[in-house]
């Protein structure tokens, strides 16, 4: 694991449930489901969606939380902050603007590269 300190931790963290809350509030402003029970975890939320609503509408909102969720297990693992494919440093930085990061910038850049269609500007 990358080299933090607890603050950075902890702030990593912090940036990571952030963003999570705002995902899962992205998702249901999206689909429209406003006063959905508050505790649901998101799985079961995510099951709840009827099938004809067209998930593809959150489907960069759910993808980006399957990367939040793998972080934050990492986190807990003590394996977190490493590049995933060169396992380098991703940078704390980086990680606080975009918590649920799992390149560095170069080999995210060259994923990009590699699979144009998973970078979400498809719209
Ligand atoms: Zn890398």
């Amino acid at each position: 694991m990358a080299n933090f300190t607890e603050t950075q931790l902890l702030q990593l963290k912090a940036a990571l449930q952030k963003r999570y809350l705002e995902l899962q509030e992205e998702i249901r402003n999206e689909l429209g489901h406003a006063n959905d029970p508050r505790n649901a975890d998101l799985t079961e939320y995510l099951n709840t969606i009827p099938d004809d609503i067209d998930t593809a509408l959150v489907d960069r909102q759910i993808n980006e939380m399957r990367e939040l969720e793998m972080s934050m297990k990492y986190l807990r693992e003590l394996e977190f902050g490493d590049c995933i494919d060169c396992e380098n440093e991703i940078g704390f930085d980086r990680l606080l603007a975009y918590p649920s990061a799992q390149r560095c910038i170069h080999c995210q850049s060259e994923y990009e590269r590699s699979f144009p269609q998973d970078s979400g500007s498809s719209l």
